[in-house]
């Protein structure tokens, strides 16, 4: 028996586009800071000021035993990595979630970035891993524009990175349905599964987020209880926008033109509701 989830009315997707908005009005400026020496505890202090400035929560703090309003990932911690004192050097693989809530309606998205100021080898690396990640994202987004079965993002998520090269998808790790709450079913798998997942409806929104490695897929959770760590060191990088299918079609809650731009490429056009 498939588990049931709530179709958003085209009202209901307007106000989580609030939401969205602000979420990544907190991830611009969180991005903005990003440079050698700053923490990611500062980090998460700039996220929360913008959101608490925008009339909103941060929805992490909603989440059971998590303070903060970030998560950020270094290097081989691919996701839920805690902001703490360590400073951000030159070349760092960062990756940032953030989420907030506005009037009970929630958005949540996360983006990478390669800490700059470092011209290495490695660092060339890690900025066209977290381009691989980010094009996998919009080529699941660009494919739930017109998938009739929810697996069909998972599928487009898959054949960009396989295409790119031999990266680790992570599997325990997977998007979610969003709404009055930052995770609802369905569950948005990265990669095909045997079913082919709910059928895409209007009202259906969900947080794509496509979580690779530059190495093994296989992680672990360090003794902080949180972070999710890849077994054998290698980077991981992390992408996520939330997005909705309406009556009229597709709009990227999280993206500040609605995925205008990145969607162009695949002939697509959102629709806004505005
Ligand atoms: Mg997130
Ligand atoms: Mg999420």
């Amino acid at each position: 028996m498939r588990k049931r989830f709530e179709l958003k009315t085209d009202n209901d997707i307007r106000k989580m586009r609030v939401a969205g908005l602000l979420t990544a009005k907190a991830l611009g400026a969180v991005r903005d800071a990003v440079r050698p020496g700053v923490t990611t505890l500062e980090l998460d202090q700039i996220a929360e000021q913008t959101i608490r400035d925008g009339g909103g929560i941060p929805n992490f703090q909603l989440v059971p035993g998590y303070y903060h309003t970030i998560c950020a990932s270094i290097n081989s911690a691919v996701v839920h990595g805690i902001p703490s004192n360590r400073k951000l050097e030159a070349g760092d693989l960062l990756s940032v979630d953030c989420g907030a809530e506005v009037d009970g309606w929630n958005g949540d998205s996360a983006f990478s970035i390669v800490v700059p100021g470092d011209t290495s080898e490695l660092a060339v690396q890690r900025q066209v891993q977290s381009d691989v990640c980010q094009g996998s994202l919009w080529a699941g987004i660009a494919a739930f524009a017109g998938a009739s079965r929810l697996n069909e993002v998972g599928i487009a998520v898959e054949q960009h990175i396989k295409s790119k090269g031999p990266y680790g998808i992570l599997q325990e790790y997977i998007g979610h349905g969003i709404g009055r709450t930052m995770h609802e079913d369905p569950a948005v798998f990265n990669y095909r599964t045997k079913d082919a997942g709910p059928k895409v409806e209007a009202g259906m929104c969900i947080a794509i987020e496509p979580m690779i490695t530059a190495g093994d897929q296989q992680t672990f959770i360090q003794d902080d209880d949180w972070t999710v760590e890849t077994m054998d060191g290698s980077d991981g990088a992390h992408w996520e926008h939330s997005v909705a299918r309406h009556s009229g079609g597709i709009w990227v809650l999280t993206e500040v033109d609605g995925g205008k731009e990145k969607l162009a490429p695949f002939g697509i056009t959102p629709i806004s509701l505005d």
